[in-house]
């Protein structure tokens, strides 16, 4: 079997289309070798060497994460509400099975309780072994892994008890075709909404971005307002996203939370030390749209 035997991979070059997500255009990678290719009991998985962005997961056709550019998505999805809120202590990540926004989380000592739900364990195992700089955080202490649906570990997380709930939620998940269907549905937000402490924050990655389907965030943004009193939209620049970035959904439970300007923020110095993309100029500047997008998305 030669290196390039696969259905998406033709000539060397892994081709990334969708017509759902992004109707006609395409994303490709040349591949320098494929390194594990998987029918899980959840998803298609594909694990390659590209020649240009190290190793590639991809989940049912569409790029998860690429080594060279991870950390511009990972990084935005994390920092961005935790440091929108005034005191979090506790983090739910909801998918996230490669460990990128684990990693991420462990930066901030003063967050006590890290839970990651994630349905494929599959992920998880062959991130350790092909990602390793996003798995590293598996191994640590603070870190409890529930491997079943998120959908309904919220539906069965006990929504009165207040120990079991979190200062902040990120879902990391997949996109809408798939097992992360329910995550974009108002169902979900309620969900999310009576699994935070008050003046809880959660953020979503939107699947799309102001380029390719804006209407679809715009129902986002409605579906998660009618859950929240607050809801923003921001992004992150990632080449090996389609069109070259990725929407996040910002939502808070108090209906005075800023979200785009951070409630604290670290010196300059710790700042490069800890990041390598987030700093707290592009927390606010990545609230900021153009004009025909903001008006559409406001209206
Ligand atoms: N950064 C990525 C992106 O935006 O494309 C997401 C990466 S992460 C690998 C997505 C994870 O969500 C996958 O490992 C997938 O198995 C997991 N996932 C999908 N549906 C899920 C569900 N219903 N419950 C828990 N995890 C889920």
């Amino acid at each position: 079997m030669s290196d390039f035997t696969h259905p998406l991979i033709n000539n060397g070059w892994f081709k990334e289309v969708s017509d759902e997500l992004f109707p006609g255009q395409a994303l490709e990678l040349k591949v320098k070798k494929i390194l594990h290719t998987e029918k899980s009991e959840f998803q298609d998985i594909l694990v390659f060497e590209s020649t240009d962005y190290g190793n590639v997961l991809v989940l049912d056709g569409i790029i998860q994460v690429s080594e060279r550019d991870e950390f511009a998505y990972q990084e935005m999805i994390t920092h961005l509400p935790i440091f929108s809120h005034k005191d979090p202590k506790s983090v739910l990540v909801i998918g996230g099975g490669d460990g990128g926004v684990l990693r991420e989380v462990l930066k901030h000592d003063y967050i006590e309780k890290i839970v990651l739900v994630e349905i494929d364990e599959t992920v998880i195992q062959l991130s350790k072994k092909y990602l390793k700089g996003m798995a590293i955080a598996f191994e640590n202490p603070k870190i409890e892994v529930k491997l079943c649906d998120g959908f309904k570990y919220l539906l069965e997380l006990g929504q009165e008890s207040i120990e079991n709930k979190f200062d902040i939620i990120i879902t990391d998940s997949s996109d809408p075709e798939g097992p992360a269907a329910a995550f974009f549905q108002q169902q979900y937000f309620k969900l999310l909404y009576n699994s935070l402490n008050s003046k809880g924050i959660v953020i979503t990655q939107a699947s799309e971005n102001v380029w390719l389907k804006i209407e679809l965030l715009k129902n986002l943004k409605n579906t998660i307002n009618q859950v929240f009193p607050i809801v923003k939209y921001s992004y992150t620049t990632v080449p090996t996203y389609t069109s070259g970035q990725l929407g996040l959904m910002i939502a808070s439970k108090d209906p005075n939370a800023k979200l785009n300007i951070p409630e604290r923020s670290l010196s300059e110095l710790k700042e490069e030390e800890l990041f390598k993309y987030y700093n707290k100029e592009i927390h606010k500047a990545s609230f900021i749209l153009p004009n025909w997008a903001k008006n559409y998305l406001d209206q």
